[in-house]
């Protein structure tokens, strides 16, 4: 299964522009990323290309639902989970 779009995509076109598989398509619904396209950059040591350039945390998740940037990846903003854990 391939990498999927969520709600919280701005529809920057960013992955779009550097996906090598031509997988990312805008529908009626927002983006979407074709499954049988993408490989998940496999032949890339940096991973998934459109994970790397989208500015947007939790927009592009994996085949079980993880984010390839969680929440604060990006901002550098700890979680509150986080914060809980190193003030205990
Ligand atoms: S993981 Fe690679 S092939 Fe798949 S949508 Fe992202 S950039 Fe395209
Ligand atoms: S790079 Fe991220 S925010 Fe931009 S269109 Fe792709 S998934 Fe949406």
């Amino acid at each position: 299964m391939a990498l999927s779009i969520t709600q919280a995509c701005i529809g920057c076109f960013a992955c779009k522009e550097v996906c090598p598989k031509n997988a990312v398509t805008v529908a009626e619904q927002g983006f979407m990323i074709v499954e049988h396209r993408c490989d998940e950059c496999r032949s890339n040591t940096n991973g998934p290309q459109c994970g790397q350039i989208c500015p947007v945390e939790t927009a592009i998740t994996d085949n079980q639902g993880r984010a390839l940037n969680p929440p604060g990846s990006l901002s550098g903003i700890p979680q509150k989970s986080h914060v809980i854990a190193m003030t205990k």
